[in-house]
């Protein structure tokens, strides 16, 4: 199976950059970071603080994380019920960059990342995919963008969806999170010795799809890939 790797700090436009790659390349696209927002999720429904480790730990045995492909694209289901669009606000966002610095947690979820690609070619995108879920990819890469450019890009976003936001917090926020996920003990974001740094502040989204899938070719080869 052939594994590809991306990592990087919220907002690059990893999830939006690697479903692309992925259709063109004919991989399946594996968005981790889904299900740490599916528990940082279930803690708030529950009245769990994400930060109390060990109300978090307690709860966790109760906790069913399941993965489905529709047409090609990822649900999240949490005990049954699909959370997809659910988990995608601001609150389970924080929720989820605090349960992930949870080393239960992120072993509660690597059986079954670790599982995706042994059964898949996938583009599987994340903190610690590179460093730790899958430390033999063929290719490893570390996608970022300048925190400010991140936060006027999930400004847009809101905006665009009519959502009200304000960009002071949105940078803020990028920033908080940033520092949780780097900093953390266990599986802290940082680029694999082996990966490849593609920064996408001065570039538009297509072609920033275009390099990675550019990239991704070039360490591949383009045997078994579709053309
Ligand atoms: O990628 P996304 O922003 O959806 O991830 C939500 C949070 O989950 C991140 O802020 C990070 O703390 C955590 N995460 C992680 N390891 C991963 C994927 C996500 O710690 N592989």
């Amino acid at each position: 199976m052939t594994a590809v790797a991306i990592d990087g700090p919220a907002g690059a436009g990893k999830s939006t950059i690697a479903r692309a790659a992925a259709k063109e390349l004919g991989f399946i696209y594996v968005d981790t970071g889904a299900m740490y927002r599916a528990i940082g999720y279930y803690m708030l429904a529950h009245g769990v603080r994400p930060e109390d480790t060990e109300a978090v730990c307690a709860n966790l045995q109760e906790v069913k994380v399941d993965i489905r492909f529709v047409d090609g694209e990822q649900h999240v289901f949490l005990c049954g019920e699909d959370v997809s669009g659910k988990i995608r606000t601001g609150e389970v966002s924080m929720a989820a960059s605090k349960v992930s610095a949870i080393p239960e947690v992120r072993r509660f979820l690597f059986s079954m990342q670790r599982g995706f690609a042994e059964k898949n070619n996938v583009i599987m995108d994340g903190r610690d995919i590179g460093t730790v879920v899958l430390p033999d990819a063929q290719v490893k890469i570390f996608l970022t963008a300048s925190p400010e450019e991140r936060a006027r890009r999930r400004y847009v976003e809101m905006t665009e969806k009519g959502m009200t936001a304000d960009y002071d917090k949105v940078l803020a926020e990028i920033r908080e999170r940033d520092y949780n996920d780097s900093h953390r003990e266990v599986a802290p974001l940082i680029p694999a010795k082996d990966s490849i740094l593609v920064d996408t502040t001065e570039i538009g989204l297509d072609d920033a799809i275009a390099q990675l899938v550019s990239v991704i070719r070039g360490q591949l080869g383009t045997d078994g890939l579709k053309a």
